[in-house]
């Protein structure tokens, strides 16, 4: 199929799709993991990449690349490498792109578990990473050094919504000799296309909005093919395969990832304008209002605010407890980019493993708490959060 000129919309249930001879409407799921040869010649040229097609499931399943074939089209990548979980495409990465002696600058505010893999476990094995703020790209250009091979971001961030300047960040990566890493979940490309603004490469986990209903792990890493191959041959290689079943589940996903976003993002601008007025509220940090600090630059970036919405209570944990305990329709959990709205305190939970010297620095405080806005009602939500805001 000719995908050029078509939008979004149609690209995201259309894109990708291959059958098999039965010709199947809804794309099949292909649980196996090797694929037989129709001679021993064919076999050797399938090894040999000389002919296209499935080998081992591995590295090779018509269902996985269906959706690293929808989803390239959705960033306007020229490729995508489909893997395990988020964390596993990161780890990819790096380990596909990168060797001992070099070294990372990554924005502060990125996802907890990425800030580890950095530190504790690249770091090991001789991978250095500077932490600097999302918000100053001043920080960035001296951060480099020339050993400086990736830059590493998220926006907006978790749990505050900071925002990047994704070209400008792009642009020093760029002067430096480096590639620009953009880790797009909170947006997706229905929100925010990173490759659009400069970035080298997109990483997500798919866990979140891009499946959107909670319930497998996934993860991808987008860019040109040049890029793609060292990150492919990592996959090829080390195994963190997305399984078949996971990436039809996501392939599906992706056919209402606009519909959806879209739902996500109205409703969170609807929470957070009535947070803001709320007298029992301190802070509320959503990118769509215009009283966030990087609202212009959300604006001229993304589509709109995207589904995460914080906000901070004077009284600390205390309260910031009584609200989230007295909740009957949200679900007390750190996943988000699900249908159903989850409420989390940060500093007690996503967050808790940093000192609260750390977590001051960064700017989460203990009355902070973080909604990633579902599919519900708008009205319900507020209702569920005013029974513990009559409380406190
Ligand atoms: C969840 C998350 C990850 C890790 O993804 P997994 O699929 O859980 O491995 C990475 N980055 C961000 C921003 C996330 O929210």
């Amino acid at each position: 199929m000719n995908l050029q000129g078509l939008h979004p919309d149609t690209l995201a249930v259309r894109a990708g799709t291959q059958r098999s001879q039965f010709q199947e409407h809804s794309e099949a799921m292909y649980l196996t993991s090797s694929f037989v040869f129709g001679s021993a010649a064919e076999a050797a040229a399938r090894f040999s990449g000389a002919e296209p097609g499935p080998i081992y499931a591995r590295f090779t399943n018509p269902g996985v690349s269906m959706f690293e074939d929808r989803l390239a089209a959705l960033e306007g990548a020229e490729r995508c490498v489909a893997f395990a979980s988020g964390m596993a495409a990161i780890l990819a990465t790096v380990m596909g792109l990168m060797k001992a002696g070099e070294h990372v600058v990554a924005s502060r505010s990125i996802f907890g578990s990425t800030v580890q893999l950095f530190q504790n476990i690249l770091g090991r094995f001789g991978v250095e990473t500077t932490f600097v703020s999302p918000t100053d790209p001043a920080e960035w250009r001296a951060a480099v050094k020339p050993s400086t091979r990736l830059f590493f971001v998220e926006s907006p961030s978790n749990p505050l919504t900071e925002v990047s300047d994704i070209r400008a960040l792009a642009d020093i990566a760029h002067e430096a000799g480096a590639w620009l890493a953009v880790d797009n979940c909170f947006c997706t490309p229905a929100l925010q296309r990173p490759l659009q603004l400069g970035a080298d490469i997109v990483i997500h986990s798919a866990t979140k909005y891009l499946d959107g209903q909670g319930r497998v792990l996934g993860g991808a890493v987008l860019g040109d093919k040049a890029l793609m191959e060292g990150v492919y041959t990592f996959l090829r290689t080390a195994g963190p395969t997305l399984s078949a079943f996971n990436a039809w589940v996501l392939l599906k996903g992706l056919e209402t990832l606009s519909l959806r976003m879209q739902a996500h993002s109205a409703h969170a601008l609807e929470l957070a304008i009535w947070l803001e007025a709320h007298p029992k509220i301190a802070r509320v940090l959503y990118p769509g209002l215009p009283s966030h600090p990087q609202h212009e630059l959300a604006m001229r970036q993304q589509v709109n605010g995207g589904g995460i919405v914080a906000f901070e209570l004077a009284g600390g944990k205390e309260a910031a407890w009584k609200v989230i305990d007295a909740t009957q329709v949200m679900s007390i959990t750190a996943n988000l980019g699900d249908t159903r709205t989850t409420i989390t305190h940060p500093a007690s939970t996503t967050h808790s493993r940093m000192t609260p010297e750390q977590r001051a620095a960064a700017g989460i405080g203990d009355g902070l708490i973080r909604i990633a806005v579902g599919l519900e009602h708008p009205a319900d939500l507020m209702a569920d959060l005013e029974r513990g805001l009559a409380l406190i």
